[in-house]
């Protein structure tokens, strides 16, 4: 079975621009480089690095930062 592969691009992470205020607290913070800034806002450009640490959200002023549950591993 090869169903490793079609797990690459699992998006565990999301940013909810509506409420994103583009303060990059969630950038800095990321140990694990997920984000980066793209005109004023946080963007998940690595989603497939995160850890599910749960950082970003703690940090996030304004709540725009989706996990998913950690269910599979
Ligand atoms: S910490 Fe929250 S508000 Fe600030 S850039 Fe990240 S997602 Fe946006
Ligand atoms: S949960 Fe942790 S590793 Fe994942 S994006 Fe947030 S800070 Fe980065």
């Amino acid at each position: 079975m090869s169903s490793e592969k079609s797990r690459t691009t699992i998006e565990r992470v999301k940013i909810n621009e509506a409420w994103c205020k583009g303060c990059g607290i969630c950038v800095e913070y990321c140990p694990k480089k997920v984000f980066e800034m793209r005109e004023g806002k946080s963007a998940a450009v690595r989603p497939e690095n995160c850890a599910l640490c749960g950082l970003c959200q703690l940090r996030c002023p304004d709540f725009a930062i989706e996990l998913e549950e950690k269910d599979n591993d």
